[in-house]
């Protein structure tokens, strides 16, 4: 059972509940964030009662949550969840589409991407500073020079800019600039970020592991939002499987079903997903058709001179087009774009 403590509950009214749990003879698991506490019993809580808790002073609700994952799940909370980044909504009724390079190369580079997606009606600006390569003599991003270029960017359009942090040392760095946070697919099951995030409240992008299951993303979301922060976007890139044609397997199916198990934003990759600009297109149409609340795509002025997955990078004149495509299909789903 997790019991939620309103927003102005004091902590005597916390430790009142607190206590109460430890003398019915449970451990308790606190998480604090930003806005609330939630207070996590922990063993068979079959005997407890709920309303005995409801009626206790600074206390706003207690759930009993069959999943594992509580905080993350559709029964703890039925409503999507729906925030703000820097004006748009993200888990809302508009489709959000956040565009961009695989990685930030130069100034040229992300200045002319960011206003070409910005052009083309993408709403949010993706660029890697941090990049997390299989090889270390592979380009490994330029760093807090590319994370300064995104800020640049994000002035000149008015973009807000999701970037990566690939460990927890750097989370306060790239919250600096970053509008959310992405935490890569090695990175999925890494704790301690996940940790690290939690305890910000800066929206956090977590990408589905390459081996993982459902369960397993929203377990690693549960980290984050057990940290406090409740701004968690979930984002399927595709998993391994045995084919090898397409660089990873997009989990279509993924899509419904975060959304059944999860109240969380659900955002579909049909760079990684694939591996192929040719295949981004029709991938990203079927997410949106199968219920995502948003896309993410990279976008390269010249994907053949790119420093990293310009195979998968679309150019600007063909994410234009698929933006048009997008924006036909959207009232199919009964959304906006
Ligand atoms: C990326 O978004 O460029 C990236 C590295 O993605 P993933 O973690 O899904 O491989
Ligand atoms: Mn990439």
């Amino acid at each position: 059972m997790i019991i939620i403590m309103k927003p102005t509950a004091s902590n005597s009214e916390l430790n009142t509940v607190v206590q109460t749990v430890r003398d019915l003879g449970f451990d308790v698991h606190l998480s604090s964030g930003e806005a609330r506490t939630i207070v996590g019993i922990l063993g068979d809580t079959q005997r407890l009662s709920r309303s005995r808790f409801e009626v206790m002073p600074g206390v706003e609700q207690a759930l009993r949550v069959s999943q594992p994952f509580k905080v993350a799940s559709r029964e703890f909370q039925a409503t999507d969840t729906v925030f703000d980044v820097r004006g748009v909504k993200i888990g809302g009724e508009q489709i959000v589409v956040m565009a961009g390079p695989c990685s930030v190369e130069s100034r040229s580079q992300i200045l002319e991407a960011a206003h070409a997606v910005k052009e083309a009606g993408a709403h949010i600006l993706r660029g890697g500073a941090y990049k997390p390569r299989t090889s270390p003599y592979s380009f490994q991003g330029l760093g807090e020079e590319g994370l300064k270029l995104l800020a640049e960017a994000r002035e000149q359009t008015g973009l807000p800019i999701i970037t990566e942090v690939l460990g927890a040392a750097e989370v306060p760095l790239v919250a600096e600039y970053a509008d959310i946070l992405q935490i890569g697919a090695r990175n999925m099951q890494n704790y301690r970020l996940l940790q690290a995030v939690g305890k910000i409240d800066t929206p956090v992008f977590l990408k589905r592991g390459m081996s993982s299951t459902l369960q397993d993303l929203l377990m690693a979301a549960e980290y984050i939002l057990a940290s406090g922060n409740y701004n968690v976007i979930l984002c399927e890139r595709g998993i391994r499987t045995f084919t090898r044609y397409t660089r990873n397997t997009f989990d279509i199916n993924a899509i419904p079903a975060l959304k059944q198990l999860s109240h969380l934003p659900v955002i579909a990759d049909p760079s990684h997903g694939t591996g192929k600009w040719e295949m981004v297109a029709p991938i990203a149409k079927a997410s949106l058709i199968a219920g995502a609340d948003g896309l993410m795509i990279e976008v390269h002025p010249h994907p053949a001179q790119a420093w990293s997955d310009g195979a998968q990078s679309l150019k600007p004149e063909r994410f234009a087009e698929l933006m048009d495509e997008l924006r036909a299909l959207a009232p199919l789903a009964h959304r906006t774009l």
